[in-house]
C-alpha cells in the first residue's frame, strides 16, 4: 500500500517543531518512530499533507532521575526503556512492558511519546503510565501543561493532547518503599499488541497490602484504572484467594470490546486472569 502524497520536513528542536505545527495547522502531523503513523498512512486512514519529523530531536530522548521522579523524554524508544537501569524500586514494569512490545524493529524506532499520543486501545504504555500515577508533560504555543495520566486517555485513539502540542515528557513518581510492580498481557500472536494487558503496582508490609495501583489496557476503548480491584486489595492479606477475588473486578465498569481476536465474554475473562497474573507477579 502506498500513502497519499505528503511534504516532509524535519525539526531540530521542540520549539521548531511547535512553530512548524502552528505554521501548517490541521494539515501537519508529527512523525516520531513512524510505527503507527506510517501504517495508518499506507492504509489511507490518515492523510497528512505535511509530516514534521521529530525523530532526531535529541532533547526528547532521555531517561533520568530528577528529584523524586523518573523523567522519560517523549522521544525515548521502547528499546531505550527496556535496557535502562533507571527503573528499580517499584518501577520494574517499565522495562518489562517495553521488552514485550512488537519486535526488534518496532522497539528500536517506536517511542513512548508516539505510543501515548496515538492511544491505540491495545497499546501497552497507557496501562503502565496510569498504574504508576505518571504525569504527561506537553508543550505547545501557549507553553507547557501537565496532565495526570488518568485524565490523558479520553477515548478510542483520543487523548487530552491538542493538535498543536508535543508530548515532551513522562514524569513517573518514585514509588514508596516496599513497592513492586509487574505488567502481564495476553498478546496478539503476530503483532504482540495487548488483547488484554494489566499493569499492577503493589506496596505491602508484612504480607498485607498497604497500597495498590492497577490499570488495564486492551479491554475497552481506552486504558483505565481498575479502582474496584485496588479497593479489594488494600488492607488485605495478599494471599492467592484475595488476589483472585480482587482480579475478578478487572473489567467492572468498562465497555468491553468484542472483535475477531476476543469476544466480550472472553475478553472479560482474560481481564481477570491477567490482572491476577500481574498482581501475583508484583507481590
Ligand atoms: C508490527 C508492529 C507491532 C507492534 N506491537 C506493539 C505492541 O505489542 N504493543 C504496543 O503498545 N505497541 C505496538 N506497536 C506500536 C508501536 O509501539 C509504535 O511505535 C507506537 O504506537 C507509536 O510510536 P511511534 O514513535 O512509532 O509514533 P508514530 O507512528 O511516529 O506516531 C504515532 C502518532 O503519535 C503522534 N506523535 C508521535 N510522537 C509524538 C509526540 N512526541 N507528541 C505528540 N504527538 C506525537 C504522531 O503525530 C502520530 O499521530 C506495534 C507496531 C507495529 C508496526
Amino acid at each position: 500500500m502506498i500513502p497519499a502524497n505528503f511534504q516532509y520536513t524535519r525539526a531540530g528542536s521542540v520549539d521548531e517543531a511547535i512553530g512548524m505545527l502552528k505554521q501548517h495547522g490541521d494539515a501537519a502531523k508529527l512523525l516520531a518512530g513512524g510505527h503507527s503513523l506510517i501504517p495508518a498512512m499506507k492504509l489511507r486512514l490518515n492523510q497528512p499533507g505535511v509530516l514534521i519529523d521529530i525523530g532526531s530531536i535529541s532533547e526528547l530522548r532521555y531517561i533520568r532521575k530528577e528529584g523524586n521522579h523518573i523523567a522519560i523524554g517523549g522521544g525515548a524508544t521502547h528499546d531505550d526503556i527496556a535496557n535502562s537501569d533507571a527503573f528499580g524500586g517499584g518501577l520494574e514494569m517499565y522495562p518489562q512492558a517495553a521488552g514485550l512490545i512488537g519486535d526488534t524493529q518496532v522497539r528500536n524506532k517506536g517511542t513512548i511519546g508516539g505510543s501515548l499520543a496515538h492511544a491505540d486501545p491495545a497499546a501497552d504504555w497507557p496501562a503502565v503510565v496510569i498504574a504508576s500515577n505518571a504525569t504527561i508533560v506537553v508543550k505547545g504555543p501557549g507553553g507547557e501543561r501537565q496532565i495526570a495520566a488518568t485524565d490523558f486517555f479520553t477515548g478510542f485513539y483520543e487523548t487530552a493532547l491538542a493538535e498543536d502540542e508535543i508530548l515532551t515528557q513522562i514524569r513517573v513518581p518514585l514509588p514508596a518503599a516496599r513497592t513492586k510492580s509487574a505488567y502481564a498481557k495476553f498478546m496478539q500472536p503476530a503483532s504482540r499488541f495487548a488483547i488484554v494487558g494489566c499493569a499492577a503496582m503493589i506496596t505491602s508490609s508484612g504480607g498485607t497490602c498497604s497500597n495498590a495501583s492497577v490499570a488495564m489496557t486492551g479491554v475497552g476503548d481506552a486504558a483505565y484504572k481498575a479502582s474496584k480491584v485496588e479497593n479489594a486489595l488494600k488492607g488485605k492479606s495478599l494471599d492467592s484467594g484475595t488476589i483472585q477475588s480482587a482480579a475478578a473486578h478487572a473489567a467492572d465498569g468498562a465497555m468491553v470490546m468484542s472483535d475477531h481476536f476476543a469476544s466480550e465474554e472472553y475478553r472479560t475473562h482474560l481481564a481477570s486472569v491477567f490482572a491476577g497474573r500481574a498482581i501475583s507477579a508484583a507481590v
